[in-house]
């Protein structure tokens, strides 16, 4: 089965009624990127940079965090790069930052929150990006979005840095699409407002699951509750997709539901663009993908977004595709 899976490495990721998607892989530090090479992936539609700024005692500086995304832009060679600013708080700790102790860290000071709150060390990182942009094809994406507000403040931050750049005679590339995660309910609301205002979205499940069913995704006695194929979900998800594509603008998913097989039938039928998942999975799912009809699969999408639970979800999968 190795062995078949490889003769796909350099194709097209294609249903069989010809429609094309991408697949791209998500990565922590550059050297991921072996593993996206050599599993075929067109992209990276998730780049964690949250791995830079951990174990080790101080923030890395411009000149690190500009090398670590250079080689990545480099490395990929013209493929696009999604590079999402610092995810820190909630699970994930920096000792040296000296953030509260939180009574609930997940719905704390995380994200984007914190650093709004941080500009000196965002603006670092932002400056970082810019100069790295000129190496590849940039995308640059903002965790843990609430409101339209915060997107506005971290792309007012960004062009400002940009005209800093600009005016210091630095080279930075002209058209660096910005967008933002869906993890937060909110923004799956308001995804046609979004629409409006950013360039693409990349739908976080791991943390949308959490936030829609409000069971934390680590605590194991409220597990069942952490359902991806819940109807609820479904069309939360179908909301971005539909309100990104209103606008002519593409709608990705970089949670581990992207990669997960039950799954990937009903997103290619909800329209999704880009599906980045751990970079092992892509030959898996593009082979998956070039079995299925995407004419059929709208028509399971349609269905399940109308079924009640998560159980009439994965018969309906079923009826459709067969056991996975
Ligand atoms: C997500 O929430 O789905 C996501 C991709 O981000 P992380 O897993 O890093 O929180
Ligand atoms: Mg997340």
């Amino acid at each position: 089965e190795k062995v078949e899976l490889q003769k796909l490495v350099d194709e097209p990721s294609k249903t069989m009624d010809g429609v094309t998607v991408e697949l791209a892989a998500n990565i922590g530090t550059p050297d991921d990127l072996s593993g996206v090479k050599s599993n075929g992936a067109e992209a990276i539609g998730l780049y964690r940079t949250e791995f830079l700024y951990m174990g080790r005692n101080e923030l890395p500086t411009e000149e690190e965090q500009y090398e670590a995304y250079s080689e990545v832009l480099k490395e990929m060679d013209g493929k696009p790069v999604v590079v999402r600013t610092l995810d820190i708080g909630g699970d994930k700790e920096l000792p040296y930052l000296d953030l509260p102790n939180e009574m609930n860290p997940f719905l704390g000071f995380r994200a984007i929150r914190m650093t709004l709150d941080n500009q000196e060390l965002f603006r670092t990182q932002l400056r970082a990006l810019l100069r790295a942009s000129q190496h590849g094809d940039l995308k640059i994406m903002f965790p843990m979005i609430a409101t339209i507000d915060e997107f506005n403040r971290a792309k007012a931050l960004l062009i400002e840095e940009k005209d800093k750049l600009v005016e210091e005679g630095e080279k930075v590339k002209e058209d660096i699409e910005v967008g933002i995660m869906i993890e937060i309910p909110s923004a799956a609301i308001i995804a046609d407002q979004f629409a409006e205002v950013v360039d693409f979205f990349s739908i976080g499940t791991n943390d949308l699951i959490q936030y829609t069913m409000a069971a934390d995704r680590m605590n194991e006695s409220v597990s069942y509750l952490y359902q991806p194929y819940h109807p609820a979900l479904l069309r939360l998800i179908k909301m971005v997709i539909d309100a990104a594509h209103k606008e002519g603008k593409w709608a990705g998913m970089c949670g581990e539901m992207a990669g997960d097989a039950h799954a990937i039938p009903l997103l290619l039928g909800l329209g999704l663009d880009e599906f980045s998942m751990s970079a092992s999975s892509v030959l898996k799912a593009r082979k998956q993908i070039s079995g299925l009809k995407k004419t059929d699969m709208e028509r399971l999408a349609a269905r399940a977004v109308e079924c009640k639970d998560t159980d009439e979800v994965l018969a309906l999968v079923e009826e459709y595709v067969g056991r996975v």
